[in-house]
């Protein structure tokens, strides 16, 4: 049986760099709504027209976009022997939207939830430092990891760029979303039997030898 990862925690917790991680290590596609989004965005697609203000005010778009979103990913064919969602489902609304995609899809796959816990204090230093890369995607931390050359991505060599939602304001917004609506979600696993808690205030290295345990590697 195909197993799916659903990688959870508060904006900034480290998860998509961990995702990346997971999805070479087992050959699952990452699914990442956030980048998915923004996707629309540049694209200039009607969908990230849409998402777009509420993504500014650290709001969360309605589920009836992103569940669009995960659908069409979910329904290609490299997502049959399972997936890892990256900030999806973040509300309870949005778990019964993947209970019902996964139902229709039919594939034979199992959940496991993966929570990256970290107190927030630490976060909003974390998200306002945080830079990626616009080609390859890589993260860095001006703080903890920098990259070799001061604004340049180490693999492409392209100018590094920071988020527009990654700012003080926005940030604080996105912890109050994630407080009203995903955390909510922790219990709701938790009840399913399908919860694993990380710590994830960790070195990178460390929260991926933890996640490595969980997986029995
Ligand atoms: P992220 O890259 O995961 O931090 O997501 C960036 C922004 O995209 C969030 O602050 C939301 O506005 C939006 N977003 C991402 N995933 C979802 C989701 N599952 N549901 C609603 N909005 C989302």
């Amino acid at each position: 049986m195909g197993k799916v990862f659903i990688l959870m925690g508060p904006p900034g917790c480290g998860k998509g760099t961990q995702t990346s991680r997971l999805s070479a290590k087992l050959s699952l596609p990452h699914v990442d709504t956030g980048s998915l989004l923004r996707k629309n965005i540049e694209d200039g697609t009607a969908l990230g027209a849409e998402a777009k203000g509420y993504m500014d005010k650290g709001e969360l778009v309605p589920a009836e976009l992103v569940s669009r979103i995960i659908k069409n990913r979910l329904e290609q064919d490299d997502a049959r022997g399972g997936y890892i969602l990256d900030g999806f489902p973040r509300s309870i609304e949005q778990a019964h939207i993947l209970e019902g995609i996964q139902n229709e899809l039919g594939y034979d796959t199992e959940n496991v939830a993966i929570y990256f816990d970290v107190p927030t204090e630490v976060l909003v230093e974390r998200l306002v430092n945080r830079r990626s890369c616009p080609q390859c995607g890589k993260i860095y931390n001006l703080l903890s990891i920098k990259p070799q050359v001061e604004g340049k991505c180490d693999v492409c060599n392209v100018d590094l760029i920071q988020r527009s939602d990654d700012t003080a304001e926005v940030a604080n917004a996105r912890f109050k979303t994630y407080n009203e609506s995903t955390a909510p979600l922790l219990d709701y696993f938790s009840d399913k039997g399908i919860l694993k808690k990380i710590n994830a205030n960790l070195p990178i290295d460390e929260v991926w030898a933890q996640i490595l345990e969980l997986l029995g590697k």
